[in-house]
């Protein structure tokens, strides 16, 4: 049986190698470890493995598991990513239950974060989600509309903006995969070009999963978002 921790220690060999292969220091890469349906309990069995930074798609889901861990007396403080698409209706549990929140692809989004954020916890972070790739219908902003979206979350004082997020769809070749990483890339870098109040924490290119982290890599992701590549294969079976 392969656990989740050896399953860990692989998915790290692996961010290390990619690093290696394009000149990049291995402390330059989060690893996001996306937990969405698995229980509590593979949480805590990565983070007593040394895992601390945990991404979730489902909001109701995510709140659930993170009050469950929070109630396990041997497992240290985590660090919640929010990675799945936002409705108007649920910004009030991710502004009151997560750290992070990688998917804000609207002004309206960000201003009810903002408005919902309590005063007591610490500004939520935040990346912009930006489509590449898709049509219309797909989620992020167009890289048109990303500078704009930026200032205006920059100008939110309970937003902390960190930068760009984004799930390009599959391509035929490594080639063109690539290229269409490099398109979010390019995005990061076109709005640090453009400066502005609020970009002091501008270091944030959530980009690649289990199936492109290593080309991410090399285009210059700062954070891999790894599912079954730590807890294995999902099974939405008994999901509503
Ligand atoms: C599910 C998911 C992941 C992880 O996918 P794997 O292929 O299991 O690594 C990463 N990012 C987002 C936005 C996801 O929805």
């Amino acid at each position: 049986m392969t656990t989740i921790a050896s399953k860990l220690q692989s998915v790290r060999a692996q961010i290390t190698d990619a690093c290696q292969k394009c000149g990049r220091q291995p402390t330059e890469v989060t690893l996001l470890a996306v937990s969405k349906t698995f229980p509590a309990e593979a949480v805590r069995e990565a983070a007593l493995a040394g895992q601390r930074a945990f991404g979730e798609n489902y909001i109701q889901e995510g709140v659930e598991k993170i009050a469950a861990v929070q109630a396990m007396a041997d497992v240290p403080p985590l660090q919640w990513h929010c990675i799945g698409s936002i409705q108007s209706n649920k910004t009030k549990l991710v502004a009151q239950h997560f750290d992070w929140v990688h998917t804000v692809d609207r002004e309206k989004i960000a201003q009810r974060l903002d408005a919902q954020r309590p005063e007591h916890l610490a500004p939520l972070q935040v990346c912009i989600q930006v489509n590449v790739d898709g049509g219309e219908t797909k989620s992020g902003c167009s890289p048109e509309e990303a500078l704009a979206l930026a200032q205006c979350i920059a100008a939110l004082p309970r937003l902390q903006l960190r930068g760009v997020m984004s799930i390009p769809d599959p391509q035929p070749s490594h080639d063109a995969m690539l290229a269409v990483h490099r398109k979010v890339v390019a995005v990061f870098d076109r709005i640090r070009a453009a400066g502005g109040v609020g970009l002091e924490q501008w270091d944030t290119v959530s980009l690649g999963m289990t199936a492109d982290m290593q080309t991410a890599i090399a285009a210059g992701s700062t954070m891999v978002r790894v599912g079954s590549g730590i807890f294995g294969a999902r099974d939405y079976s008994s999901q509503a």
